[in-house]
């Protein structure tokens, strides 16, 4: 891998509250970064009538206006998703999807809240006996053991990619896999068995997991079910980097200056919790752009 690409600020997520945050750090002339997809923004299919001073647009329109806006200001867009976020001294790291090493001072949160869950028969009744959504939490738990994860984004291979470290055999079961091509190569290089193009239809087991059926009705016998759909999930990232969560394990817990317990990390928008409204993820991003790019700055006048 390359050498880190050097940022002042920067912000995981191109919903509102990332792209809010975005237009504050790059107008206060931060080198700024923003990742993430707008079309996973939950606004992105949205028709909002509730906003201040808009009235009937769609999530979409705002979303691309506000973005071209950062963009017009100097802050930079990458499409993709975070799969890792370290921190060493004063600096964190990011890699993405794309196999992007990427540095900086301070990172803002601003991934939004999905945690979808599949709707099969089994899903909810075998959870926690073989059936998690956290691959990162619970790999270690399912040592050369069979293991399905359902999910066609980051989160579901770059789970994958982690159990296959550890399960004797690792099966993707997705639609249509939606990720990087440096993504796909590395669960393809894990010998991950891809079933694509195939949905699971239920999940079997009386008192634990004991398979998966697609909806060709083939059967393959395994003992844990990860559900991983939508982007790498910000309980994996938070738990990395040690950020403390509310206490039910949601939301990411914060300040009035949107600042988390680790130094130079910020959060903002629906990742804090109610209300789950644009107005909300506004107001957090522009105190999270202003706050990160100070602190940015006065770390390089130390
Ligand atoms: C159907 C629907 C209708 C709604 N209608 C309204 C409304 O009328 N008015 C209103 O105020 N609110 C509405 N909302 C709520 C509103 O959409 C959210 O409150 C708002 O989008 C939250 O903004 P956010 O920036 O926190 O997160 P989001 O907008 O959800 O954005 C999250 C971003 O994080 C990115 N991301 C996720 N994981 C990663 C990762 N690992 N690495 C990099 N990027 C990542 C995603 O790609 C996305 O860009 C609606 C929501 C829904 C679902």
């Amino acid at each position: 891998m390359s050498e880190p690409k050097q940022y002042d600020v920067i912000i995981l997520g191109s919903g509102p509250a990332g792209i809010q945050a975005a237009i504050h750090a790059s107008r206060k002339k931060a080198k700024t970064l923003m990742l993430g997809r707008l079309s996973e923004s939950s606004l992105y299919w949205a028709h909002v009538e509730n906003y201040c001073c808009m009235f009937k647009v769609s999530g979409e329109e705002i979303l691309r206006t506000g973005r071209e806006q950062a963009e017009s200001f100097g802050a930079e867009f990458l499409d993709e998703d975070v799969l890792k976020v370290t921190k060493e001294g004063d600096l964190l790291q990011v890699e993405t999807e794309g196999g992007r090493l990427l540095e900086s001072p301070t990172l803002i949160i601003a991934t939004g809240t999905t945690r979808n869950k599949l709707g099969v028969p089994g899903e909810k009744d075998l959870l926690g006996k073989g059936v998690s959504y956290c691959a990162d939490c619970d790999a270690g738990f399912f040592k050369k053991e069979v293991v399905v994860v359902a999910g066609c984004q980051s989160a579901a291979a770059g789970g994958a990619s982690t159990l296959s470290k550890y399960a004797s055999e690792t099966h993707l079961v997705c639609e249509e896999l939606d990720v990087a091509p440096a993504l796909r190569q590395r669960i393809l290089d894990a010998a991950v068995i891809l079933h694509e193009g195939r949905k699971i239809q239920r999940i079997e087991g009386k008192t634990a997991v004991s398979g998966v059926t697609l909806d060709n009705d083939e059967l393959i016998a395994c003992s844990g079910v990860f559900i991983e759909l939508g982007a790498k999930g910000v309980l994996e990232l938070a738990a990395s980097l040690g950020i403390m969560l509310d206490d039910k394990m949601r939301y990411v817990d914060v300040d009035r200056k949107q600042r988390t317990n680790v130094e130079g990390v910020y959060a903002a928008g629906d990742i804090t919790g109610p209300p789950l409204q644009m107005a909300k993820a506004v107001g957090e991003g522009c105190v999270a752009g202003v706050e990160a790019a100070a602190y940015a700055k006065a770390l390089k006048q130390r």
